[in-house]
């Protein structure tokens, strides 16, 4: 004998909780499982735990999918104010840290607790260290798991994405997908760090800490172009810092990146001019104006040599802009799900409705969140997608 519901969530994440809560404030009655110990893992330890939850300025240019219209829909019609003034009725204090991006003052919890709240008052259930070993359809679902059966009208998947093994992730989402028929897009990590190889590791390791300002361009191979002007980090891995995740989503193993050592610079007619001005200083001090003395030190020992101004040709100017401006480089590949902050691919919307998340083959089965192939750029819009496509099918579920 089964238990029966109208609506089965799978996965208590960001896109789980939030179609559960709008199902249930619409009087549907909600199960929502997941095989964690605890709800949520994702969200508390997004933005450094303090969960950056949305973006003020989030279009859907923000986002990387293969269907590039598809999140249009879902998006427009729940905003980022929507999910401010969610988290404003809560009273849960937030700033803007830079460029749109809101964080808790306090703790990721508090956004935690927010969901969890709301799905209470609309008397959703939530069953937590919960495997899902069968789900067979018939008139609606029939899902065989750890803790016995169940059923129920609709069926939604917000298992999430590959990153993070240890925070729970798993394949769940692209397999049910393909035992339904649909076509599950390539995954790949996103917004992950570089690495590199062990020549050019050897090389840049003393920069292991250093931030720079750059403008970082990707891909335009097989997919998509971008630029990025934010910060660098050199780790003791390869590279890191806002600017090298948000094109790692573009690149594709093999390409380089080009990366602006002197976004704000035509530095060309920089050289030129200081070459004029202040022919005695040596190329390493001019440098220092701009990057941080160990950059510019370390780029002047392995590429640029520290000559006088007025000792170096135009050919020679020429030389340092080939290895500055920009700086292309070759990463041997990235971090992997490991660290990855998101997983690129997933379910391919075409098969879904870009109104409700319904899968157009199978009704009554939707999927939301990450598991689908739409992914945000870093600063809140992942956390965006999962909000508005879970508010799209707790609206019709
Ligand atoms: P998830 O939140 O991953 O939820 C999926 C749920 O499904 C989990 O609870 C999981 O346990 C459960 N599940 C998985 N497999 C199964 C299974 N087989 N059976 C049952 N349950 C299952 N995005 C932002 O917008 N802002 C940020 O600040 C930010 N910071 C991040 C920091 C880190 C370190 C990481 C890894 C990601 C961050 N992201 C951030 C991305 C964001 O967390 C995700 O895009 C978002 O959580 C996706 O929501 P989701 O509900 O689709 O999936």
């Amino acid at each position: 004998q089964s238990q029966a519901y109208d609506v089965i969530i799978i996965g208590a994440g960001a896109a789980g909780l939030m179609c559960a809560l709008t199902a249930g404030q619409r009087g549907r009655r909600v199960l929502v499982l997941d095989h964690a110990n605890k709800v949520g893992k994702k969200i508390l330890m997004s933005g450094g735990g303090r969960c950056n939850f949305t973006n003020m300025f989030s279009t859907p240019d923000n986002f990387l999918s293969d269907n590039p219209h598809f999140c249009k829909s879902a998006l427009s019609r729940y905003t980022p104010w929507d999910f401010i003034a969610l988290v404003e009725s809560h009273g849960i204090p937030y700033h803007e840290k830079k460029l749109g991006q809101l964080f808790c003052d306090r703790k990721s919890r508090d956004i935690v607790n927010l969901l969890l709240h709301e799905c209470q008052s609309a008397v959703v259930e939530i069953m937590t260290r919960i495997s899902v070993l069968e789900v067979i359809k018939d008139e609606g679902f029939r899902l065989q798991t750890s803790a016995g059966l169940y059923s129920c009208e609709s069926l939604v998947i917000a298992t999430g994405g590959l990153s993070i093994p240890k925070m729970g992730a798993s394949g769940f989402g692209y397999d049910l997908a393909r035992q339904f028929g649909l076509t599950v897009l390539e995954t790949r990590a996103g917004l992950v760090p570089f690495t590199l190889d062990e020549r050019k590791l050897r090389d840049l390791s003393d920069l292991s800490g250093v931030s720079t300002e750059v403008e970082a361009c990707a891909g335009g191979g097989s997919g998509p172009h971008a630029c990025f002007r934010e910060n660098l980090l050199f780790t003791h891995r390869g590279l890191s810092g806002p600017a090298i995740l948000q094109v790692s989503s573009y690149w594709r193993p093999g390409e380089a990146v080009e990366l602006d050592l002197f976004p704000a610079q035509a530095l060309a007619d920089t050289l030129k001019q200081a070459r004029r001005e202040t022919p005695r200083l040596r190329l390493k001090s001019l440098l220092s104006n701009w990057l941080s003395r160990r950059l510019a030190e370390r780029w002047c020992e392995l590429y640029l040599g520290n000559p006088r101004l007025a000792d170096m040709s135009d050919k020679d100017v020429e030389d340092v802009i080939a290895y500055c401006q920009p700086w292309q480089l070759r990463p041997s590949g990235t971090e992997g799900y490991r660290t990855a902050e998101v997983t690129l691919g997933g379910v391919d919307t075409r098969q879904l409705s870009s109104q409700t998340m319904e899968c157009r083959s199978v009704s009554g089965l939707y999927f939301i969140g990450e598991v689908v192939d739409v992914t945000g750029h870093l600063g809140g819009h992942n956390f965006q997608w999962a909000w508005a496509s879970g508010r799209a099918a707790g609206e019709v579920v």
